[in-house]
Formats: C-alpha cells, structure tokens, sequence
C-alpha cells in the first residue's frame, strides 16, 4: 500500500474561494460579509473536482491513499481575527471531510487549525477535537508563524504551543509543519517561506527540550525538511556544542521528514542522510510545482519515481510507502485495520 501523508485540497471548486474573498471584503465593509450557509458546494463538484485532478494523479502513479487538509496557502492565518479563522478553517475542514466521505479508500483528512497571530492557542483546540473526533481526521497543520512570514509567535518550543500539545498528545495526532502563504515580499510563498519554516521550526525544536516534555509528541517536518538533511552536519554539531543528545536520541523519535522534494538527487541525499524510519512518502500533490521535468520527461511531483529509484531496499521501501505512516498516523492504521488492511 501506498500512503502519500501530505496532500492538499488544491482543486476545490471555485466557489470556496469567491466565498473567502467575500470574507475578506467583509472585514472593511461589514455589509459584504457572506454567511457559511452562502457556500453552497454540491457533492457531484466535490466528486469532479477529485476525480479530475488528485485521484487521476494517485491512479496513475499508483499511490492509494492520501492523508488530506486543506490548501495551505489558502490558510492565510493573518487575515482577520480569530473569528475569521475559525469560520474559514472549519468551511474547508468540513470539504476535506466530505471529500474522505465520498472517497474512503483514498482520503483521509488532516485537519487545518483556526490560528490567528498573538490568540492563544487554545483557541484551536475545539476545531481540532471536532476534526478528530467527528470526522476521523488522522493528522493537523500546525503553522509556526500565522503572521505569514513576520514571525511574530514564540518558537514551537515556547509554553505558547503547549494547550495545543496536549490535546496532540491526548488525541495521539502527529502535526505536519506547515505555514502559509507569505505577506512578506521578502519571502516567495513556496520557493522561500515553506522551506526556511521547516528549516527554522527544525532548529526551534533542536535548541529546546521540548520532546523530553512530550515524549509523544509527533512533527512531520515536510518538504523533505527544507535544508535540514542537507545540512544534517551542521545540525549535529550544533547540538554537540550544545552539549545536547546526539540528535537520533533527542529527536528522531518525534521528528519525520516526508519527500516532497522533486528531483532524485534531493531523495538520494534524504534517505542517505536520515534514517529510513523518519521518511514518510508524500508529494503534496497537486501543489507548488505542477510542471513536467524537461531532463526526466515526469512530472516534479511524481516523487514515487524517486523513491522506486533511489538504493533502498524493499524494506525500507516499505517503511517509507506505508509502515512509517502507519506508526506515526496511529489513528490511521487504526482505521485500516478495522477495514482489514
Ligand atoms: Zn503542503
């Protein structure tokens, strides 16, 4: 079986987002302001919006189940307050359900948190339980920086997270890391912002105790972890200097890369460098990167072909297709499980 842990609800009808920028006009002019019950999203849009586009894919490059949240991007957590992020996660949670409802087999959902910057996170913890519990969503997107590229919150490790934390712990729900589009011109939203909140959250976990805290605790750093394995010396000397653990023991129990890094170089270098336990497949598709490789003739984004290609053996192979989701995305393997898989 093939687990792709990181896919986004990229493709949603045009209406959800003609809903949002109402949402957004109506931040100035009160009288624009749209209701929830004006989205109005049939099941047969839902259907065709996936099959079209991110099933098609999955069929064709043979992945079977996708771990599924909303458009990252879209997320865009600065905008409003936390009133306009509340209403806007729970519309495009509640599409990722139903998009999971209508197809069982291939989606599961992750859910997205209604984060505004400086409100306290336990703001997000009903939104979470809701995603959870009534929806069997396996996973959440927690955004390290919800200004959107001014970085205006503590660092992942600051007490600021932890009423977030202990509802993951208690739910036993991994977080992907994942911020939003960049309100900063100095940061390009995939090509900069994505890459250096993995990195940055990295470092963030590093320098802290933060695991020793919440031994249980789950991040799925993604994008391949932005330049952490590339630079998987320097992180290990740092931590030296540090006088901290060895980084397997301080981090690699709660610290997962997935390979959404979109040429064979890059995965060689990702499951050369860091264990085959902490890689989780993904392609994040259909994303940032939508074209076709000119070198290879495939899409960027076909990241089985790497992994098929890369020196791995079929038991690592499978740890990073599907037993390493099935660890870490326990509420995953659980429904499996009762479906006999
Ligand atoms: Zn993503």
């Amino acid at each position: 079986m093939i687990i792709d842990c990181h896919g986004h609800f990229t493709t949603a009808p045009k209406a959800l987002e003609i809903w949002r920028q109402r949402q957004i006009a109506g931040l100035t002019a009160p009288e624009l302001a749209p209701s929830v019950s004006d989205l109005q999203i049939s099941d047969d849009a839902l259907c065709e919006a996936i099959e079209g586009n991110q099933l098609r894919l999955m069929r064709e490059r043979g992945a079977d189940l996708t771990i599924f949240s909303p458009r990252a991007s879209f997320m865009a957590h600065h905008i409003g307050n936390f009133e306009t992020s509340a209403t806007w996660a729970a519309i495009c949670n509640l599409l990722c359900h139903r998009v999971s409802e209508l197809f069982p087999d291939h989606f599961v959902g992750a859910a997205m948190l209604p984060q505004s910057p400086g409100v306290d996170t336990r703001s997000c913890v009903a939104e979470l339980e809701r995603c959870v519990l009534e929806y069997g969503f396996v996973g959440v997107n927690l955004n390290p920086d919800p200004s959107g590229g001014h970085w205006t919150s503590p660092p992942l490790s600051d007490p600021y997270w932890f009423p977030l934390y202990e509802k993951m712990v208690e739910l036993d729900v991994p977080a992907m890391i994942h911020v939003s589009t960049s309100c900063n011109a100095c940061f390009h939203t995939t090509g900069a912002h994505y890459l250096n909140a993995d990195t940055t959250a990295f470092m963030q976990v590093l320098t802290s105790d933060l695991f020793q805290r919440f031994p249980t605790l789950k991040f799925v750093i993604p994008h391949g972890g932005g330049a952490v394995p590339y630079h998987w010396g320097r992180f290990r000397g740092l931590a030296q200097e540090l006088k901290l653990p060895p980084l397997q023991e301080h981090l690699l129990n709660n610290v997962f890369f997935d390979t959404c890094v979109y040429h064979q170089p890059g995965i060689d270098l990702l499951t050369h460098v860091i264990p085959v336990r902490n890689v989780l497949f993904a392609s994040e598709m259909i994303g940032a990167v939508r074209g076709i490789d000119p070198e290879t003739g495939h899409y960027y984004d076909d990241t089985r072909r790497y992994i098929d290609q890369a020196a791995l053996s079929a038991e690592e192979r499978h740890l990073i297709y599907e037993g390493n989701a099935r660890r870490i995305y326990t509420r995953l393997d659980a429904r499996l499980k009762a479906r006999g898989l």
